[in-house]
């Protein structure tokens, strides 16, 4: 089994558990591949999270801390990587990229370059629409759609537009839950469907598919999605969608037929998790919805070379994949 996206409490303050406690987690769930890959620390103190700053909130102090928690981390994954475990489980370790703004996707790119030699991929997210997180709370999310003009159709396409910036500088191997705008997306809302206009008349959301209602929406996707294919990259089925209680993984099925068509069907498969009970979490779900929903033929997952440092992408036929011994030691009773 594979996981090509984590955290832990140690590096990040969101984060639940030690990264030697999720770490033992993986092990002792046999993984055959789980990836570290802490955020990467972010620069300017508009992006700091409330439980970042320290009680004096002084700024500079702030942003020292997530530099050092960082390096720390480096160390820490690298202490785990070349140390044996009893399972083989092989550790990768990756980064990933916010892309906050453009500043800061160029910040990602010097970073993964300074520490070549350690950083062994990245995971390619982006959690901001108009320098608003979109993933941290319902208000966020809400004046992130303001900042687009309340217009569905142009917060869609910003986020898309960011992502493929983010895809031209740093071509991530593996791109991160592709849709996560979906995660606050309030099923209520009404969108006016040749606009985009959201207001009190409108077509509830929760009955239209987002990618494939405007074309210039879809086309933003497929431009993407090739481009990920021209340069050799993945796509995450990430549970955290399905743990946080949205009916798909991260990407929903309107993406994933799209990433079929146009990116070669290349997935991989991440828990995106941030303590112990998130490790493999709702990966039965996910089994459920690769063979059955996507009707995928491979899985891919990273492999290292002999040089124990570059990685590349293989795959796995999935009926190999469905035979994995994890999934009669950790799939939910029907
Ligand atoms: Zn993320
Ligand atoms: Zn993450």
């Amino acid at each position: 089994m594979h996981s090509h996206h984590s955290h832990s409490g140690d590096y990040i303050a969101h984060g639940v558990d030690p990264l030697e406690a999720v770490t033992a987690q993986a092990v002792k769930m046999k993984f055959h591949t789980y990836c570290l890959t802490e955020h990467m620390p972010r620069f300017e103190a508009k992006y700091l999270y409330p439980e970042e700053w320290n009680s004096k909130r002084d700024e500079s102090a702030a942003i020292a801390k997530l530099q050092q928690d960082f390096q720390n981390f480096l160390d820490h994954a690298q202490r785990i990587k070349n140390r044996p475990n009893p399972s083989n489980t092989k550790f990768l370790i990756g980064v990933e990229v916010e892309s906050c703004d453009l500043n800061h996707i160029e910040y990602a790119r010097r970073l993964v370059e300074e520490n070549r030699g350690v950083i062994q991929f990245s995971v390619g997210s982006v959690h901001h629409i108009n320098e608003i997180a979109i993933d941290f709370n319902q208000i966020e999310w809400d004046r992130a759609l303001a900042a687009s003009g309340n217009n569905l159709k142009t917060f869609l396409l910003a986020y898309f537009d960011l992502q493929y910036k983010m895809l031209r500088n740093l071509q991530p191997l593996v791109v991160g839950h592709f849709d996560l705008y979906k995660l606050f997306l309030p099923q209520d809302l009404r969108v006016d469907l040749e606009t985009g206009a959201c207001g009190t008349s409108g077509t509830p959301v929760s009955g239209i598919s987002l990618i494939n209602q405007w074309k210039e929406v879809q086309a933003a996707v497929v431009r993407n999605l090739q481009y990920i294919e021209k340069y050799g990259g993945a796509i995450e089925i990430n549970t955290s969608a399905l743990r946080k209680k949205l009916p798909e993984p991260y990407p929903g099925k309107d993406v994933g037929l799209l990433v079929k068509r146009h990116c070669g069907g290349r997935f991989v498969l991440s828990d995106d998790a941030h303590g112990v009970a998130q490790v493999g979490v709702c990966y039965d779900q996910a089994l459920n919805y690769i063979v059955h929903e996507l009707n995928l033929e491979k899985i891919y997952y990273l492999t290292e070379a002999a040089d124990r440092q570059s990685v590349r992408l293989e795959a796995v036929p999935i009926d190999q994949f469905e035979s994995d011994a994890f999934w009669r030691l950790y799939r939910a009773p029907k």
